[in-house]
C-alpha cells in the first residue's frame, strides 16, 4: 500500500482506520456493551431545566447491602416522551454531577461575620431554617394593605419550584407556602 506520512499518521488513529479500508463500528458497539454490560439501569429525570428530559443511569454495585454503588455512564432514555434518547450538553454531564469529588453531600452554612463555610448537620439545618422562616414571616407579616383591607401577605419570603418535584411535592408546598403568607411564588418552568 502507498501511503503518505499524513495518511499513515491518520490510518494510526481508530476512526482513521476507515482510511485502510477496515470497518470498526463492530469493535464500537462491543466496547460499548462491555461498559455497561454489569450495570443497573434506572430511569431518572434530569434535574437541570424544565424540560425535565428522561435519563437511564448505570450503575455498577451488585445491590447488596453495605455496597454503595457507582454510576459509570448517563444517557438519554430512548423510551421517554420528552427527549427520544437525547440530551443537551448539560444533561450528558450528569454523571459529574452525581460522582465529582468536589460534590456535596451535607448542609453548610456560613454564620454572621465568617468568611468559611462550616459542615452542619441534617437536623441542624432543618431548625435553622424553621428558625429563619418564623423570624422572616414575624418581622414581614403584612395584615392589612395602606386601604385597611385585609391581605395576609408576607413580602419578606419567596419560593421557587424545581423541575423535578412531583404533583404532590408540589401541593404540599404550595400550601405551606400560602400558610406562610408568600405572595411571591414561580416554578422552574419559567427560568
Ligand atoms: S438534558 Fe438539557 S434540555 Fe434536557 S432537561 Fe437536562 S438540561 Fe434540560
Amino acid at each position: 500500500m502507498d501511503l503518505s506520512r499524513r495518511a499513515f499518521l491518520k490510518a494510526g488513529t481508530v476512526g482513521g482506520s476507515i482510511a485502510l479500508g477496515l470497518d470498526v463500528s463492530e469493535a464500537r458497539a462491543e466496547m460499548r456493551d462491555l461498559k455497561i454490560a454489569r450495570t443497573t439501569e434506572t430511569r431518572s429525570t434530569c434535574p437541570y431545566c424544565a424540560v425535565s428530559c428522561g435519563v437511564i443511569l448505570h450503575t455498577l454495585g451488585d445491590r447488596a447491602k453495605n455496597v454503595t454503588g457507582s454510576v459509570v455512564h448517563v444517557e438519554g432514555d430512548p423510551d421517554h416522551p420528552i427527549n427520544r434518547g437525547t440530551l443537551c450538553p448539560k444533561g450528558m454531564a450528569i454523571k459529574e454531577d452525581i460522582s465529582h469529588p468536589g460534590r456535596l453531600t451535607a448542609p453548610r452554612v456560613r454564620k454572621p461575620g465568617s468568611d468559611t463555610w462550616e459542615e452542619i448537620s441534617w437536623d441542624d439545618a432543618i431548625a435553622r431554617i424553621a428558625r429563619h422562616v418564623k423570624d422572616t414571616r414575624d418581622r414581614c407579616f403584612v395584615e392589612k394593605n395602606a386601604k385597611g383591607q385585609v391581605v395576609n401577605r408576607n413580602p419578606g419570603m419567596g419560593m421557587i419550584g424545581g423541575c423535578t418535584d412531583t404533583n404532590e411535592f408540589n401541593f404540599l408546598q404550595w400550601k405551606a407556602s400560602v400558610a406562610f403568607g408568600v405572595t411571591y411564588r414561580d416554578t422552574q418552568a419559567r427560568v
